[in-house]
């Protein structure tokens, strides 16, 4: 299979906060898994910015260590490591104060594709827009990219929305949500999109019902602090899991451009009814023998923050009245999974005997682990002894089915720092998506503020609280296990 990559130009890019947890471990190994690809043109580079005292040497090692740390051992090489350090600078710099501003602007090219990653706290993406523009830096082909949480609620968002409009055009502010970048996630539009067979199944009269599940092994441990203030509701609903909510149920955007495909998922966000307190579990994992509980975590002993929410949301439009959307993410679980599954109607009417067995069809999008997709159809068992009916999976794990070329697939990060470069704002949520979706939010955080109830225990190691379970279980529904 030949791969077709479009190419990026050159550009100079500049991570504000180029030294911390999240450059380290994901901004700069996915740039030089990209570097390493080929697709990263030679005069283009990237400038660390920070507050600590380095010089250009001191930051690429910092950087080289960072690829030996967190790049697969396979995919690291001393020549190419070498290749992609030499592109780096670094710039000693304070997004509050004046400290290396005209240093940085003498570094910034006008004549190259200028992309400014905020990957510092959201308190200080003010201060870089404003000072960004001061300074002289940036122009209209100036790109920023700003990371999660975007806002705490509706009225913060909607500040640091205005925030960024005083300096930046919508169309310059790249938002990113990592879990759009995943291969399976566009696949998904792909699926929908790209194939006459899903489509026209695709609605309340043939979907029963569908769940999309966001499972973490971790707790919350050493975030304690930070998490305690989020929850989540904020940290993963609000974001992650209505991002995945929403490429699901959107109608077909009339072009994959950026702005037809955003227009969509914030009519589906819109279309979304409130939900009740009775259609949510709120669960905290609480202590089990050696293992310690959230409590312990967080450090606050009467925390309510929830590490565990299952919901079921109904959207109030003419595809989908009917059909219920559950979703359920937490921490300390028993595994890392994360999937959409689409569960489709029985037949209406079957002509087989009653105990040949039915059994309806699911399509599984998996995000992780393995990404791909798994459809499971109903066949005859194969033998003699009369007609009888068993689900088979037609799997579709990605590094089995495209083999070599799906082993370069680029992660998440990767692919949007180049879609960044690239110009392409599909994969990135737009201010307006980001209050719908807070709008959405807030009334259900404020409902649980105001009763002031303990979240419910779980099981550290488990599959979350038994009460998830019986969200489903009386709609007469199962949860896929997290397995
Ligand atoms: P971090 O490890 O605390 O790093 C913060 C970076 O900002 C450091 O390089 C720090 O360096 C720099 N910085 C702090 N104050 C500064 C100032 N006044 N002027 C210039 N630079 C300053 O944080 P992080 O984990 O990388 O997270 C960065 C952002 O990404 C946060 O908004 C976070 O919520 C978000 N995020 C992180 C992750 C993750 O996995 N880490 C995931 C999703 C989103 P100096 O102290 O030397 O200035």
């Amino acid at each position: 299979m030949v791969s077709r990559v479009i190419p990026v130009s050159s550009f100079d890019l500049v991570i504000f906060g180029g030294t911390g947890d999240l450059a380290r471990r994901k901004i700069l190994p996915g740039l030089y898994r990209r570097f390493s690809a080929g697709q990263m043109p030679e005069n283009s580079r990237i400038i660390g910015a920070a507050r600590g005292d380095l010089d250009d040497d001191g930051y690429r090692k910092m950087v080289a260590d960072a690829i030996k740390e967190f790049v697969p051992k396979d995919r690291q090489d001393k020549a190419t490591i070498d290749g992609f350090i030499d592109h780096l600078s670094y710039v000693p710099i304070d997004a509050r104060g004046d400290r290396g501003w005209k240093d940085l602007a003498k570094l910034v090219r006008k004549d190259v594709v200028q992309a400014f990653y905020f990957s510092v706290g959201p308190g200080l993406f003010g201060d870089l827009a404003e000072r960004l523009h001061s300074f002289g830096i940036a122009s209209e082909m100036s790109r920023i990219v700003v990371e999660k949480p975007f806002g705490r609620d509706l009225a913060s968002a909607k500040s640091l929305n205005a925030v960024l409009a005083e300096s930046f055009d919508e169309s310059q502010i790249y938002r990113i949500d990592h879990y759009l970048g995943k291969e399976t996630v566009q696949n998904l539009m792909a699926v929908r999109f790209a194939n006459v067979l899903f489509e026209p199944l695709w609605n309340a009269q043939y979907i029963d019902h569908v769940q999309i599940t966001v499972a973490e092994t971790v707790s919350v441990e050493g975030r304690g602090a930070y998490y305690d203030k989020s929850g989540a509701m904020r940290d993963m609903v609000q974001n992650h899991l209505m991002q995945l909510l929403c490429l699901t149920a959107m109608e077909p955007p009339s072009m994959f451009e950026p702005d037809a495909v955003r227009d969509e998922k914030l009519k589906v966000i819109r279309a979304l009814d409130p939900v009740p307190t009775t259609n949510i579990v709120r669960g905290q994992y609480g202590p089990d023998g050696d293992d310690l509980g959230y409590i312990d975590h967080s450090e606050n002993p009467d925390s309510t923050t929830e590490s565990f929410i299952a919901m079921k949301v109904d959207i109030s439009n003419w595809r989908w009245k009917g059909t219920p959307f559950y979703l359920r993410t937490g921490k300390r679980l028993k595994a890392r999974m994360s999937e959409i599954v689409i569960h489709f109607k029985e037949t209406p009417h079957s002509i087989f005997e009653e105990d040949a067995g039915s059994h309806a069809n699911v399509l599984t999008i998996r995000l992780q682990p393995d990404e791909g997709m798994d459809l499971r159809v109903t066949i005859k068992e194969p033998g003699p002894g009369g007609m009888r009916l068993v689900d088979v999976p037609l799997d579709m794990t990605f590094a089995d089915a495209l083999g070599p070329s799906a082993e370069d697939v680029p992660d998440a990060y990767e692919r949007l720092i180049m879609d960044v470069i690239r110009g392409n704002q599909t994969l990135f949520m737009r201010g307006d998506e980001v209050e719908a979706a807070w709008a959405w939010t807030d009334p259900i955080i404020e409902e649980w503020q105001a009763r002031n109830e303990r979240p419910v225990n779980y099981e550290p190691g488990s599959s979350g609280p038994e009460d998830a379970l019986m969200l489903l279980h009386r709609d007469g529904r199962k949860w896929g296990e997290v397995r």
